[in-house]
């Protein structure tokens, strides 16, 4: 086999900025051994067995400067995360050691990676393809264990394993289409022919539409459903958030460069990862009176696949409290009434029309009773949305769930082609242009701009 790269040797630091106990400097390239050796004082690396950790000393050649004590992990290609050869320096984790050491890798032969220039070898040397470098990002930005698990086996190639299946499919239709046309001598060799397309166009497309029907439980497992908590001042919102959160360890992710007010925070709630938007606006308040009015809320509303509208129990119902239910009206939403443990106040005979009696829920999120029931009521709600079941190949991405979408259409045009008597020549490259958008998923065929759209989205380093 070839092992050896075709491209330049490349340098980052692959752990995350900041300081740590150790921090690791990644070489990648045919010269990431001789580079390496140029700064490095201790065993000869590129003589060293591969797939060993050497220790030493990093020291700039120029000056002899001793710059830090390291472990130096040699792996040859093939074997290696981008199939090139590869260094990693661990370095002592300060952040002046660690950048001195990348920048003596840059002046002395090595040029600074790209984000995701590593993923993106793995994927160009052909160790893995397009939806497992995709999995690859999936599995650094997973907030769930589920979303975790569901990137893993995307990794594993389940999903492109699947994809080939339908392509090879796809292949052996073509392929007996040819047969057809080359012996003519039977008599209904049209009529054979398009019935077997068709047999085949539609098995093909069911299997594409159980796919595409994984795509939405693959969105929320990967983003997270977004859910507004709603209501009146005072109601309970910062009480009922707080219960969830402290139940479930939430995560919170601070998205780089922007203010607190879309801090995300993540919480599980029975496996269905709830997104929750706006709590900025519902925690910077708390045990103040409460400024957020409607017009806040509405946008929260609009972003949400899931309102969770509170409704306090112990008083009547508000004209705000009115605002609030006409505002999300036609939303999948939950009625909460809390407060039940005060006296009954609430008259909801007229709500009682037009929301049914399983979206409401009475809590109290003060002595935490029914938060049980509204807990297993989102995951109800949600249950045809969310497998269990942990070998299902999900499509979560984009990219993909486009591809497969215009595949069914691809697939639907030859169905209407066959319907209309079209010759099998033209219905065949509806057929291949489906074989052709299917390979696009995996990679198979792919165009320039969409590797470097689809890596730039990664980390430095990775
Ligand atoms: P928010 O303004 O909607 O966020 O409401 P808070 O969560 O800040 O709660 C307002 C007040 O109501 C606080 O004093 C809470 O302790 C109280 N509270 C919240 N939930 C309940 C409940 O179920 N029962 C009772 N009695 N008080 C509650
Ligand atoms: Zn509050």
């Amino acid at each position: 086999a070839n092992t050896t790269s075709e491209f330049d040797t490349i340098a980052a630091i692959s752990t995350p900025p900041g300081e740590g106990a150790i921090a690791i400097v990644r070489l990648s390239g045919e010269d990431a051994l001789p580079v390496a050796n140029r700064i490095f004082k201790g065993r000869d690396l590129q003589k060293v067995a591969s797939h060993t950790i050497n220790y030493g000393h990093i020291v700039d050649p120029d000056n002899g400067e001793v710059v830090d004590e390291v472990m130096a992990s040699v792996m040859r290609a093939p074997k290696t995360y981008t199939r090139e050869d590869i260094v990693e320096i661990n370095t002592h984790g300060g952040i002046v050691a660690t950048n001195h050491v990348l920048q003596l890798l840059l002046s002395h032969g090595a040029r600074l990676a790209e984000p995701g220039e590593y993923t993106k070898r793995a994927f160009l040397n052909g160790r893995i393809d397009l939806t497992q470098a995709e999995s690859v990002m999936d599995l650094i930005r997973a907030k769930t264990d589920r979303a975790m698990q569901v990137a893993v086996n995307q990794l594993d190639g389940n999903l492109s394993h699947l994809i080939k299946n339908i392509r090879q499919e796809i292949l052996d239709a073509l392929a007996q289409v040819e047969v057809n046309i080359d012996y003519p001598e039977y008599d209904d060799v049209e009529t054979m022919t398009s019935k077997m397309l068709r047999e085949k166009a539609l098995a093909v497309k069911n299997r594409i539409e159980q796919l595409l029907a994984t795509a939405n439980q693959g969105k929320i497992l990967r983003e997270g459903l977004a859910t507004a908590i709603v209501g009146r001042p005072n109601v309970g919102k910062s009480s009922l958030l707080n219960y969830l959160l402290h139940e479930d360890k939430a995560i919170v992710t601070d998205v780089a460069g922007t203010t607190r007010d879309v801090i995300e925070e993540y919480v599980n709630v029975r496996d269905v990862p709830l997104k929750l938007i706006d709590t900025a606006g519902i925690r910077e308040t708390q045990d103040k009176v409460e400024k957020i009015g409607v017009e806040r809320s509405r946008k929260a509303i609009q972003q949400a696949d899931l309102v969770l509208l509170l409704l306090n129990n112990s008083e009547p119902l508000t004209q705000e409290d009115q605002a609030l239910l006409d505002a999300t009206k036609g939303k999948k939403r939950l009625l909460i009434l809390n407060k039940t443990d005060l006296p009954v106040k609430l008259d909801l005979s007229q709500v009682k029309k037009t929301v049914p009696q399983q979206d409401i829920v009475p809590i109290s999120a003060l002595t935490a009773t029914g938060v049980d029931q509204l807990e297993q009521r989102i995951a109800d709600l949600f249950a045809g949305g969310i497998d269990n079941s942990q070998s299902t190949t999900l499509v979560s991405n984009a990219r993909q769930i486009g591809l497969l979408k215009q595949a069914d259409q691809a697939l639907t045009d030859v169905l209407n082609g066959l319907q209309a008597d079209m010759p099998v020549d033209l219905v065949q490259i509806d057929m291949t242009h489906c074989w052709d958008l299917l390979g696009e998923i995996t990679g198979e065929a792919y165009q320039d701009e969409l590797l470097d759209q689809l890596f730039s989205q990664f980390c430095l380093g990775k």
